[in-house]
């Protein structure tokens, strides 16, 4: 991955805006250029669209939303705001976490009502770090179902996408206008193609081992559960440009991976009162304060491991997520009458898991005070017949990335803005502050669909007002 400066080639062909990945972030900001009128073309690396977007839960976080208001959940464009910051404990970029915050309120009214995505509400459970019920997805809490449509959409609105098309050098002048892109093709050809603007929806580094051990060295040995992929090329790009490039050690983890199967557990088995012991069968951390810190929680763990509680309430509420679902049919989660062969799955003494129950009941009954500060709120004790999973932390996606403003442009480090460069997703910095406890529940994809529209109707105006259109 590099960047070549020169004075612009003749390019035997050109377009006005070309778009690096077509995951959620790609394909929205292509949605939406193509909606403003412009001519856009998409490059994807894999012969068929997925990237971390047809991974994910495709949970949407909005506040404000047409759908929310339909289904009686009062909520704006100022408590999203007042939730990110707080998660970030004020970490993020505030015009960012304001941005987009305002406008994932019409971004997914667009998504609903012109791009058609099977959104609706999610309304019986709420993530940690969510004041109120943000949650927008698809029927079956999918990501591969939101990134099918987002494909077809792309292919009924004539939007050009080409596939199995890696970009691996970007063409640029020196004073960081960007000339065009030098794509691979799988048999190791290359095509130069030019561009007036360049939008950079290639995601984080989370498939880079390298850079995750420069910038996340305790997530090295962790497994990696996004896509390959995702190898760090904004990044890479963005340093050789010398654009401004932030929170590098920040992620999404996750605490709640079955092992050795690799699918996740459904949250809600955690937020409507599920707990995780380790080895002895004891707890050992506030499971529920976010899923991203729960990763390293987990990792700390003798042999990284911990194991999930839940019961039948709990189980209801996680089976409607699709890896919820995945990981019952896989054989990962395991269902015990009684505590004495959950302590034997577990591998501890069943006294000690027995005591851990009662003393988590007495807890959630609000008759003790958890030693990490979990709040059980309304939830009552666990009862039997227990839900149990061997889990362990995972790294899902990176957070950090190139600086943007609140149209997606890139900045360099002095904070003015590349002339045509714009990123969103996973390729632009997240808003979750330094490190892995920032994340709030849905971040990547807010980041993904709202920079991305941004980014697609920006970069729309620009190229129409260079052509006086
Ligand atoms: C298991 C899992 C569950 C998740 N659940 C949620 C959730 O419910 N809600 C939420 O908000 N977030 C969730 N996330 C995070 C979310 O999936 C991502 O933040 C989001 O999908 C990022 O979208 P993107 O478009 O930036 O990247 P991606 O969807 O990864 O798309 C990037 C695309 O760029 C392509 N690409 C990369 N480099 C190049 C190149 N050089 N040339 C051409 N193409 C390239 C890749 O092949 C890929 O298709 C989850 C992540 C994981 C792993």
């Amino acid at each position: 991955m590099t960047v070549i400066f020169d004075q612009g080639e003749n390019f035997a062909f050109s377009v006005p805006i070309v778009v690096i990945g077509a995951g959620a972030c790609g394909s929205v900001a292509a949605l939406a250029a193509h909606g403003a009128g412009a001519q856009v073309l998409v490059l994807e690396r894999d012969p068929v669209p997925r990237g971390n977007t047809a991974l994910s839960g495709g949970q949407i976080p909005a506040g404000g939303t047409r759908l929310q208001k339909a289904a009686g959940i009062e909520d704006s464009p100022e408590i999203l705001e007042a939730d990110i910051l707080a998660k970030s404990k004020n970490q993020c970029d505030p015009s960012i976490a304001k941005a987009v915050a305002l406008a994932a309120r019409d971004t997914v009214n667009w998504l609903v009502e012109d791009v058609r995505l099977p959104l609706s509400c999610i309304d019986d459970f709420q993530y940690p770090g969510h004041s109120r019920m943000h949650m927008h997805a698809s029927p079956s809490r999918f990501g591969a179902e939101l990134m099918d449509v987002l494909t077809h959409r792309l292919a009924e609105r004539e939007i050009d996408l080409l596939t199995s098309a890696t970009v691996v050098a970007l063409h640029a002048s020196r004073d960081g206008r960007i000339l065009g892109v030098r794509i691979e093709r799988p048999d190791g050809s290359t095509e130069d193609l030019g561009c007036e603007v360049l939008i950079l929806a290639c995601n984080g580094y989370g498939g880079n081992k390298a850079l995750v051990q420069r910038h996340i060295p305790a997530m090295t040995k962790a497994h990696y559960h996004g896509h390959p992929g995702n190898m760090g090329d904004a990044i890479i790009w963005g340093e050789a440009l010398g654009a401004s490039i932030k929170d590098l050690g920040a992620y999404q983890g996750h605490g709640a991976v079955c092992t050795p199967h690799m699918v996740h557990l459904g949250w809600p088995v955690f937020t409507e009162g599920g707990f995780q012991v380790n080895g002895e069968g004891r707890r050992f951390s506030n499971e529920n304060a976010g899923y991203s810190e729960q990763a390293m929680k987990v990792l700390q763990q003798p042999h990284g491991l911990a194991w999930a509680i839940w019961d039948e309430r709990c189980q209801k509420i996680a089976a409607q997520m699709h890896s919820h679902v995945e990981a019952m049919d896989r054989g990962a989660i395991r269902r015990f009458e009684k505590v004495g062969d959950m302590a034997t799955f577990i591998g501890c003494e069943a006294s000690t898991l027995q005591r851990t129950i009662e003393d988590t009941a007495a807890i959630a009954a609000g008759e003790a005070k958890c030693p990490w500060g979990r709040n059980f709120g309304s939830f009552p004790p666990l009862a039997a017949p227990y839900y149990c999973a061997k889990i362990t932390g995972a790294l899902f996606h990176t957070q950090g990335g190139l600086e943007v403003d609140a149209s997606a442009r890139v900045l360099r480090k002095d904070g003015s803005a590349f002339p045509n460069l714009f990123a969103g997703g996973g390729a632009a910095r997240g808003v979750s502050g330094p490190s892995d406890w920032g994340y709030m529940s849905g971040s990547g994809l807010m980041m993904a669909v709202n920079l991305g529209r941004l980014a697609g109707e920006a970069a729309a105006a620009q190229v129409q007002s260079s052509s006086g259109a």
